[in-house]
C-alpha cells in the first residue's frame, strides 16, 4: 500500500471515529441563519505541505466560517500594519468567552487578543483604514490560498448577523469610545460580519491556512505569504487563544495551534507537515465544535502512535523544503 493510500485510510478512519460523538452539542442559534444545520453534519480535509488533500466525509461542503475569518484578518492586518497592530489588540488569552464585554470596560478598551469578538473587530477597524473594501480583499485572498474562485460571502448570514449586533456593536461602541476604533462602527461591523459569513468547505480551508503549516509558504500563491517568523508567532496566538476560553483545554487534548467558528469548522496547524480542518455544527457551551475537537484529539493521538510516520515519507514530486521530519519525540510520548 502506499503512502498517499495509508494517508486516505487514516483520514477516513478518523471520520469514522469521530462520529460517535455526532449529536453532542447545539447548533448555534443566537445567529438565526445559523441554526438550519444538522447536527449530525461531519467533514474533515488535511491539505499537507506538498499540496496533497486527503478528505472523508461532507468535506466538500460549504459552511459559515464565522470566527475562523478572525485568524485570516489577523494575518492581513499584520501584513499591512506590522507590529503597530498590537497598540491595538493584546496577545494574552482571555479566559472569557468570545463576545464578553466585562474584560473591555475593565481594561480600558483594548481587547485581550485578536481572536475574541471584540479583538476581531478591532483587527477590522485597522482594515477598514487599509482597503476600500476589506470583506472583499479578504474574499479574493481566500480563493487565492484555496484556489477555489467560487468562494463567496453568504449574504443571508451576513444580513442576519447585522440584525442581530447588538452585542457586537456594544463592544465595539466602548472601544469607540475608548479611542481604540477609528472608523466608523456601522462600517467595521458590516466588514466583519461579511468576513464571518464567508462560505468555505473542510478542503478550502485546509489549503487556504496551508501557509501556517508551511512556514509562511503558500503554495497555491507559489509565495512566501508571510515570513517564517510571522506564521510563528500567529501559530502561538492560535495556540494560546484561538479556542476562546477552551484554548488551554484544547491544548491539553490536541496540542495543536487552531481556530474555531460558530460555524462548526476548526482549522488546526501541524507545523512542519500539515493544515486539517474539521466541521461539525453542534456546538459545547464554549462555542467550539464538539466533533470537531474530537477528530483533532484522534488525530494527534494517532500521531502520537505511528500514524505521523505516514508524514515521514516525501512524495515522488515536488519535495519542499519544509517536508517533515520523522516525528521522533512524539513516538516517545
Ligand atoms: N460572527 C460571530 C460573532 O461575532 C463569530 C463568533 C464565533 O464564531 N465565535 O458573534
Amino acid at each position: 500500500m502506499d503512502t498517499m493510500q495509508e494517508m486516505q485510510e487514516w483520514v477516513e478512519s478518523l471520520e469514522r471515529r469521530a462520529r460517535t460523538r455526532l449529536g453532542n452539542g447545539r447548533v448555534a442559534d443566537y445567529i438565526p441563519a445559523l441554526a438550519q444545520r444538522r447536527a449530525d453534519q461531519f467533514g474533515i480535509a488535511l491539505c499537507t505541505n506538498n499540496g496533497d488533500v486527503y478528505c472523508a466525509g461532507e468535506a466538500q461542503e460549504s459552511f459559515s466560517i464565522q470566527s475562523i475569518a478572525k485568524a485570516l484578518l489577523l494575518t492581513l492586518a499584520l501584513r499591512v500594519h506590522g507590529d503597530t497592530l498590537w497598540t491595538r489588540v493584546g496577545r494574552n488569552p482571555s479566559g472569557m468567552p468570545f463576545n464578553s464585554l466585562t474584560q473591555l470596560e475593565v481594561e480600558g478598551g483594548k481587547p485581550r487578543n485578536p481572536f475574541i469578538n471584540a479583538g476581531a473587530i478591532a483587527v477590522t477597524d485597522r482594515l477598514v483604514s487599509a482597503f476600500a473594501t476589506p470583506s472583499k480583499h479578504l474574499r479574493d485572498v481566500a480563493r487565492r490560498l484555496s484556489a477555489n474562485p467560487t468562494i463567496h460571502i453568504d449574504e443571508r448570514v451576513q444580513a442576519s448577523e447585522w440584525r442581530h449586533r447588538d452585542r457586537n456593536a456594544a463592544m465595539a461602541y466602548l472601544m469607540k469610545a475608548f479611542g481604540h476604533l477609528d472608523n466608523d462602527v456601522d462600517a467595521v461591523l458590516q466588514a466583519y460580519f461579511s468576513c464571518c459569513a464567508l462560505s468555505m468547505s473542510c478542503v478550502d480551508l485546509a489549503r487556504a491556512f496551508n501557509f501556517l503549516a508551511a512556514g509562511g509558504y503558500a503554495r497555491p500563491l507559489g509565495e512566501q505569504f508571510i515570513a517564517p517568523d510571522l506564521s510563528r508567532r500567529i501559530n502561538s496566538l492560535l495556540f494560546t487563544c484561538g479556542m476562546y476560553d477552551a484554548a488551554g483545554d484544547f491544548a491539553y487534548r490536541a496540542g495543536l495551534p487552531a481556530k474555531s467558528g460558530v460555524g462548526g469548522g476548526i482549522i488546526a496547524i501541524v507545523p512542519g507537515c500539515f493544515s486539517v480542518c474539521a466541521w461539525s455544527p453542534a456546538l459545547d457551551e464554549c462555542g467550539n465544535s464538539v466533533a470537531a475537537q474530537y477528530v483533532l484529539e484522534l488525530l494527534a493521538d494517532d500521531m502520537g502512535h505511528g500514524a505521523g510516520a505516514l508524514l515521514t515519507t516525501a512524495p515522488a514530486s515536488g519535495v519542499a523544503p519544509w517536508w517533515p521530519r520523522p516525528p521522533s519525540s512524539r513516538a516517545s510520548r
